[in-house]
């Protein structure tokens, strides 16, 4: 390809907007273009990489016996009601309406799809299992989508969908598909880390995802550098703190002005945080829900909206507190009626709490559960945080990292099979549901977190294989007929050689196409010029070194061969 020629330019700033470094690299470099609120075009080059993941990707998953379909963007918005998902999704699903005034949905992923093809198609245990999957453009309405490919709105996805008669069978294609997944990041040189993940509401026996460790992630990952044990913050198991444990006292009042806080709390009644109760206000689906936990501990929104069964949860807001008549910095669920009381179990571990009495600047000492409040829900809601203890070794720590996540994959067991009636005849002649799994890859995102993962102050470094051309040749002086001539036998040799190259063939100076050269971040540069001629050769470089080798132009396309293979 020539640059000359090429649809996407560099630019020297990136767009205001741009927090994340994949968005103003990919922008900046030429890669991609935004065409609205987290809609973008895949330039060239962009494309380029898109298409290098999802071969490694096809490749991997056709390995464990994926077979690839396409489905439609396009569903009657019938099939989302019959799942349920319509009204579960929420704002995320775009909808639009055709001429017939039919409502349509464009398709956020294929659950629904798929199992009523499936449904039309599978009769006994003998046509299982399957695994159909599709790459294809996804749509979600995202509330807020950003940086860039990262959280688009509309993004390619490669979903697969695994069909069986039984678990054991449904158990293995999950194995194997944790195992391409891996390979499929190793290959493209972006390596993951698979970590225990959130089944959502709905129960789910297994879900992984992969994340690529990165600071700019969304996502927190837990790591136990003894055990190894890994999972989404969102789902994160750990040992709670001791409480302090003693006789169970008289609840009594104290006068406590103006302390709202726990830390305040804790430092005015010289006692520790893990003495004290926490109150939290939480909207759930239209419903105030007041939270309890231990004043030592956060509560993990995740695991709450689980347990609540909730589609959309949030923080009440100060008027919503204020009109439910709770008094935010002195409130307990001592006394409390008329709302879901939904307690972490922290707070039965310890007794003689502090906690408040529900009126300004006054506490209660010596509240005890469940002899002073009683809860409608009693579990594990609380946040796992750095340092906490590992709960599947004895004496592990959690670190915490950000990760992007590339991948997910799911046990769903039958909730979509029994929707959609999608049933098989067993052996013995019986009818049943089939039992699915889930898999998916973000493709698009993964082209900006390969970014993220690999850049330096000057540009993109991108991993060989995913790359969008192996060579990057500059032409310096290309005015010059011996250095033009040169630099067009390079890059007809090169490409003989099956080898792809990005040829600078602009009049443009050293500074500005080694600038362009560094921002796109192609693995290997060569560079032909009058001073090389006179030399005899031409300057191979790695994106990824400061020194360069003169050489010989005839050996120029083995030199560059054994770089490639090399790298
Ligand atoms: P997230 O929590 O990031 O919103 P999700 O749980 O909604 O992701 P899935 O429905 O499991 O994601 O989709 C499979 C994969 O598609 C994800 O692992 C992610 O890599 C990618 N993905 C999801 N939403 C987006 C988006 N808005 N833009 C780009 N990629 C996305
Ligand atoms: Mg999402």
């Amino acid at each position: 390809m020539r640059y000359s020629t090429l649809l996407g330019k560099t630019l020297r700033q990136p767009p205001s907007d741009a927090e994340t470094i994949s968005h103003q690299l990919l922008v900046r470099a030429g890669m991609i273009a935004q065409l609205g609120a987290g809609v973008y075009s895949m330039l060239p080059l962009g494309w380029r990489v898109l298409r290098n993941i999802e071969r490694i990707v096809r490749e991997e998953i056709d390995g464990v016996g994926g077979q690839e379909v396409v489905m439609p963007v396009l569903h009657p918005r019938e099939l989302w009601q019959e799942s349920g998902r319509d009204g579960k999704m929420g704002g995320i699903l775009f909808r639009l309406m055709d001429r017939r005034e039919r409502e349509m949905v464009l398709g956020p992923t294929h659950e629904e799809v798929i199992t009523t093809l499936v449904r039309q198609n599978v009769q006994s245990y003998r046509d299982l299992p399957m695994t159909p999957y599709q790459i294809q453009t996804k749509f979600r309405d995202e509330t807020r989508p950003r940086a860039g490919l990262i959280r688009g709105r509309e993004f390619v996805m490669k979903d697969a969908y695994s069909f069986h008669a039984d678990q054991d069978s449904l158990d293995a294609t999950y194995e194997a598909m944790k195992g391409a997944y891996t390979r499929v990041f190793e290959r493209c040189g972006l390596p993951s880390v698979m970590v225990e993940a959130d089944s959502g509401a709905i129960g789910g026996k297994g879900s992984h995802e992969f994340m690529l460790l990165a600071s700019s992630g969304e996502d927190s990952v837990l790591i136990c550098s003894s055990c190894g044990y890994a999972a989404n913050g969102e789902k994160a198991e750990f040992v709670k703190p001791a409480g302090v444990t003693e006789a169970e006292r008289a609840m009594s009042e104290v006068h406590t002005p103006g302390k709202k806080t726990i830390a305040e709390l804790a430092s005015f009644l010289g006692v520790e945080p893990r003495q004290t109760l926490k109150a939290v206000f939480y909207v759930a689906d239209g419903n105030m829900v007041f939270v309890t936990i231990r004043g030592d501990l956060e509560v993990n929104e995740i695991k709450l909206k689980n347990a609540l069964h909730a589609t959309e949860l949030r923080l009440a807001t100060d008027l919503e507190v204020t009109a439910a008549k709770l008094v935010a910095g002195s409130a307990s669920a001592v006394g409390l009626t008329g709302f879901e009381v939904v307690c972490d179990d922290s707070v039965t571990m310890g007794t003689n709490f502090v906690a408040g009495a529900n009126k300004p600047d006054y506490h209660f000492l010596n509240v005890n559960y469940p002899r002073d409040f009683q809860a409608n829900l009693l579990l594990d809601i609380a946040l796992a945080e750095a340092g906490a203890k590992c709960a599947r070794c004895a004496d592990g720590r959690l670190e915490v990292q950000r990760g992007i996540e590339v991948g997910h994959i799911f046990k769903l067991g039958v909730t979509y099979s029994e929707a959609f009636g999608a049933n098989f005849t067993d052996a013995e002649g019986a009818e049943r549901p089939i039992i699915m799994g889930c898999y998916g890859i973000g493709v698009s995102r993964l082209v900006a977190a390969a970014v993220e993962q690999n850049h330096d102050d000057r540009g993109i470094v991108w991993p060989p294989a995913i790359a969008p051309f192996q060579v990057h040749l500059c032409g310096l002086n290309l005015d010059n007929a011996d250095v033009a001539a040169a630099a067009g036998t390079l890059y007809d040799g090169l490409r003989a050689a099956g080898i792809d190259v990005l040829f600078d063939d602009r009049i443009e100076s050293a500074g500005v196409k080694f600038n362009d050269a560094d921002l796109i971040g192609i693995p290997l540069r060569v560079t032909v010029s009058p001073r090389t001629l006179a030399q005899g050769g031409a300057e191979v470089k790695r994106r990824t070194e400061r020194e360069f080798a003169l050489v010989p132009l005839d050996e120029l396309v083995a030199g560059v061969q054994q770089r490639l293979a090399g790298s």
